[in-house]
């Protein structure tokens, strides 16, 4: 298995900050708010109410149940408990569900750039990842063409991401609904990852590709936790929506393998869904400044070319136009060779575009405060120009 190569860059600048350096980090995964008071406090009541024991494997009823109302009303998807179970993380829910229905020489298609765990989850199940890049010149958008190319009689699902981690694409509803059509016709899953829906900018909206038809729904596994909306990373707490019978197969693996979910953050869950949001929107509007002060200022960096994303907390900029160039003697061959040059000249950790199938860029997340981002892609563009 490939080591993370997100922990691999986390470790070189750990060490530099141990140096007395101050790196300024893009490379970071995840929210850089706390979780909302009124969630944590509904923690503290579960905690002290003694609500530590087991729970039932597919979690706490009144989660569940949070969970239906949830996707009615942000989803438009009607389904029932028993069509749920709650996992330790998101995740969990993508290993549960990959071990649910994928079998030894099978097939899933993943759009690449993608998230660096969903090839070796694919590879620990005993089936094939299949990789069909995305189209890079047109925002990252997915290429149904190429998909369908990619589907044999072994395809036994496709998993998505949208909005995306790394590339920050939303997918849009035609080409959902295109691939919807693609799975139903060729009878394969769709595992739709939707664990950044919440953030999206600029009017975009997230569509949950189940909601699109009631046959692409029986084919649909959804996604999602509470990890990226609530900044509940530490929380360890997702879900997977789908039908029934592949619900029960992942509710019998999660038994054997961690039992339900931790019954504190059950608890806190249920306060995040049915409590207020505003700690959503706040959020948003700060990421959407963000996000339109970072790709503004890396259209106009000579050399590299960004296109407008509307969703999650990434921009993957191309880079490819500084490979071959030189700096102390040294060349940079590729995006790992430019992000370790970054780390050590501009002092800002970003992620090279190769740890998701992405040779020509780097992945720069904004999770950062904006005074960081305006400081860091100062550096950047100042470190740039030493290369000839
Ligand atoms: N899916 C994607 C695309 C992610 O980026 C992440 C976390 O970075 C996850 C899933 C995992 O989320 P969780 O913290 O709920 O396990």
């Amino acid at each position: 298995m490939i080591p993370s190569m997100t922990i691999g860059i986390t470790d070189k600048l750990e060490e530099l900050k141990r140096n007395g350096i101050d790196i300024i980090k893009f490379n970071i995964g995840e929210p850089d708010f706390n979780t909302p008071e009124n969630i944590s406090n509904a923690a503290k009541k579960a905690l002290d109410e003694g609500f530590t024991r087991y729970t039932v494997v597919s979690g706490i009823l009144e989660l569940r149940e949070a969970i239906v109302k949830k996707l009615k009303e942000d989803n438009n998807l009607d389904y029932e408990v028993n069509n749920i179970v709650v996992s330790s993380g998101a995740k969990q829910a993508l290993m549960n569900t990959i071990l649910a229905i994928c079998e030894e020489d099978d097939e899933v298609i993943i759009p690449t750039p993608c998230w660096v765990s969903y090839i070796e989850m694919i590879k620990l199940s005993g089936s094939k990842p299949v990789l069909v890049s995305v189209d890079e010149k047109n925002g990252f958008k997915l290429n149904i063409d190429k998909i369908r190319e990619a589907i044999t009689d072994k395809t036994k699902a496709i998993l998505i991401n949208t909005p995306n981690n790394p590339t920050g694409a939303v997918y849009s509803k035609e080409d959902l609904r295109e691939l919807g059509k693609l799975a139903v016709e060729n009878d394969f899953y769709i595992i739709s990852d939707e664990i950044y829906e919440k953030l999206v900018y600029d009017g975009e909206r997230h569509v949950s590709i189940a909601s699109l038809s009631s046959e692409i729904k029986e084919k649909t596994i959804t996604i999602n936790g509470f990890s990226k909306a609530y900044a509940m990373t530490g929380w360890r707490l997702g879900y997977a929506v789908g039908p029934k019978d592949i619900i029960k197969g992942m509710n019998d693996i999660q038994g054997h393998m961690t039992s339900g979910p931790n019954s504190i953050a059950q608890k806190a869950g249920v306060e995040a869904l049915t409590g207020p949001q505003e700690s959503i929107s706040i959020m948003i509007e700060e990421y959407g400044k963000r996000r339109k002060y970072l790709i503004e200022k890396l259209q106009g960096i000579n050399g590299i070319t960004c296109p407008d994303v509307k969703g999650a907390f990434y921009v993957m900029p191309d880079v490819s136009s500084f490979y071959g160039k030189e700096y102390d003697g040294k060349v940079i061959k590729d995006s790992i060779d430019l992000s370790e040059f970054l780390l050590e000249k501009a002092h800002i950790a970003v992620v090279p575009g190769i740890a998701f199938e992405a040779p020509n860029s780097i992945r720069i997340s904004y999770s950062n405060s904006l005074e960081n981002i305006k400081e860091g892609i100062g550096r950047m563009e100042k470190a740039l120009e030493l290369l000839r």
